[in-house]
């Protein structure tokens, strides 16, 4: 028996204490910048001459650490370890199984300012986007633990006089994690210990530009005393390796978060099947977004500018949930861009490893420079309201930017951008509100502000996205809270942190006795 989940609180860095704590987690991450790292098979740590090299995004010269590469033969290597590590972890209990994420949540848990900020030199992440990353993670080895348990107890059948029936999950084998970077503890650890809680070995290719967060995973991972070769850490080029992984015949699952290509890319090739390959492969694909917030003529108009200001700009809007259309009834449209502007003008940016600010720089050049392009488009397609500034001159810094009356199908209301601009457009009425906000190829988040009860309700049908908020803004989903997934070419609805998750990864069976 366990207590029931609970997620874990967040840190309020408005208490000096804690403000206090997190700068000392900082000093001492501080000190261990600039290490190597390698790649781990069957536990066993190798290093490689080519390394991947990463750095800080708001500090370009403060390198973060070097993290060996995966060849093709170490995937090779990697998935005989996962093969005859399969053997013995199928055979753990569930409870055997849960108890090890628990002791994992627990580690990170002691040591959660130290894991925050391991975030905000790897990926750039300001300190509260640090904090609900790490607690992410926590909450979704506290959660899986808890469902792998309820699952391994199967399901009840009917039986007759003279036969039983039985019904019970049982994991698939080897299967591949392939995360983003933009939560690079969090989806990490949630994509990574699903598959394992449920008995597959797995092999994990972080993302190029956040291997080393990852690896403090698998360093408490080994603490906590999974057994070797059930996670094997094969960092490295995507061009090298990625295809490899997939189309391997040993790979059973593909549990994938990412944007649309690569997502569709490794859809598309998972579906061939190869020489002397014995089963299917399973794909999840959780992908892109283009996020709308929706807000009515009676709404208020103060959460309203809140629940954009926040969907869009927190993180740098590097977020898959982040709002990137406001769509606003015409009555309004004037009074909630004022609004929007005015609190955006009080965001402070900077680099998070030297203060408490609210944004910090985007991830890389290549980011950087898509950004830049889209700013330029968008002075093309719209008015820039606010922002639009940018500078590479340390970091990749990018200002909070606001663009109104765009067309609904200009490419900055349409294309994925990942980066702190919003656009602005006007709606005659409700009708016309929700067809924009379906009117992309996406449909991941979404969220209304609005006191209209009716609308709420035509919304909670037609508003054709995974995760659906009312009166609140579109990110921020919580394990066990908020399941999250898209619609659409958004992914395949697995929704992560939520009760039918684990079952991705678990074949079930019946056996029926007679006698
Ligand atoms: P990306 O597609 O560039 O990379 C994702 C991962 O795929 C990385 O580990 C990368 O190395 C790997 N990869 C690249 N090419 C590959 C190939 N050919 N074969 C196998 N693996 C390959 O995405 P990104 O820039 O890391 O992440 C940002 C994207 O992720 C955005 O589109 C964002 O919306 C999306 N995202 C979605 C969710 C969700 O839950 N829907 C969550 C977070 C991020």
């Amino acid at each position: 028996m366990v207590l029931p989940f609970k997620h874990e609180p967040f840190t309020d860095f408005n208490v000096d204490s804690n403000r206090r704590d997190f700068e000392e987690a900082l000093a001492l991450v501080k000190e261990h910048l600039g290490k190597e790292y390698p790649i781990v098979i069957n536990g066993e740590k190798i290093f490689t001459e080519d390394k991947l090299i990463s750095t800080n995004p708001a500090d370009k010269e403060q390198l973060i650490g070097k993290v060996s590469k995966a060849t093709k033969q170490h995937v090779d290597q990697a998935m005989d370890a996962a093969l005859e590590a399969f053997k013995t972890w199928r055979k753990w209990t569930a409870a055997e199984r849960a108890d090890l994420l628990f002791r994992t949540a627990a580690i990170i848990r002691r040591r959660k300012h130290e894991f925050s900020a391991w975030l905000v030199y790897d990926a750039g992440k300001p300190w509260d986007q640090a904090d609900g990353d790490i607690a992410e993670g926590i909450d979704f080895l506290e959660y899986y633990g808890r469902q792998m348990l309820e699952l391994g107890q199967g399901k009840v059948l009917n039986d007759r006089a003279n036969e039983h029936n039985a019904y019970f999950y049982q994991p698939m084998g080897p299967g591949v994690v392939i995360p983003p970077w933009n939560f690079a503890f969090a989806i990490v650890c949630g994509t990574t210990i699903a598959p394992v809680v449920a008995g597959n070995p797995v092999l994990l290719k972080p993302s190029e530009n956040t291997p080393v967060i990852a690896y403090k995973l698998i360093e408490v991972l080994e603490e906590a005393g999974l057994p070797k070769g059930v996670v094997n850490f094969i960092p490295g080029d995507p061009e090298e390796i990625g295809d490899y992984l997939v189309d391997h015949k040993e790979t059973r699952f593909i549990n994938f978060t990412g944007s649309r290509a690569t997502g569709t890319r490794i859809y598309e090739r998972a579906a061939k099947v190869y020489e002397g390959q014995q089963s299917l492969k399973r794909v999840i694909a959780e992908m892109g977004g283009k996020d709308t917030i929706i807000v009515d003529n009676d709404a208020d108009l103060n959460l309203a500018a809140e629940a954009i200001v926040h969907s869009s700009f927190g993180f740098s809007g590097q977020k898959c949930s982040a709002c990137s259309r406001a769509v606003i009834h015409q009555d309004v449209y004037d009074d909630v861009l004022e609004k929007v502007v005015v609190l955006t003008k009080q965001l402070t940016v900077g680099n998070p490893a030297n203060a408490n600010v609210y944004m910090g720089a985007v991830v890389n050049k290549k980011q950087f420079e898509k950004i830049r392009d889209y700013i330029a488009i968008g002075k093309e397609e719209g008015v820039l309201v606010h922002g639009g500034e940018t500078d590479d001159t340390n970091g990749y810094f990018v200002s909070p930017t606001i663009f109104k009356d765009l067309d609904p199908q200009a490419r900055i209301m349409q294309e994925e951008i990942f980066g702190p601009i919003v656009a602005f457009t006007k709606a005659a009425d409700f009708d016309e509100m929700l067809e924009i906000a379906n009117n992309t190829d996406y449909g991941l988040t979404g969220a209304v502000i609005s006191n209209n009860r009716a609308h709420l309700n035509r919304a909670r049908y037609d508003f054709n996205v995974g995760n659906l908020y009312f009166n609140r803004g579109c990110t921020a989903a919580i394990v066990g809270y908020q399941p999250f997934g898209g619609f659409k070419m958004s992914g395949t609805d697995s929704k992560a942190g939520g009760p039918d998750y684990l079952q991705h990864f678990l074949e079930a069976k019946v056996v029926s006795e007679s006698f």
